[in-house]
């Protein structure tokens, strides 16, 4: 019974370390796409806001799509690897 709970537990706590990585342990950072002069996002084109470019110099996307590939690579994670 207990068995679920801690199953559980574990795979939020491994989601969650996995997320940190993923933001931690960038493999080069690329930051965003800057052809036209802007920082922009990657995935969806919008300008990267000053303030979140402080806090990831070498952020490539925008918080939107960051969490969004952060929350599909870690599902997808057995299959990427
Ligand atoms: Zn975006």
């Amino acid at each position: 019974m207990s068995d679920n709970v801690d199953d559980s537990q574990a795979a939020e706590a491994k989601s969650r370390q996995t997320a940190l990585d993923t933001v931690r342990c960038r493999p080069r950072g690329q930051g965003p796409d800057m052809s036209d002069g802007t920082a922009r996002c990657r995935d969806c084109g919008e300008e990267i806001p000053a303030s979140r470019l402080a806090r990831v110099p070498d952020a490539e996307r925008c918080v939107v799509c960051q969490e969004e590939a952060e929350q599909g690579r870690a599902e997808s994670e057995a299959e990427d690897d």
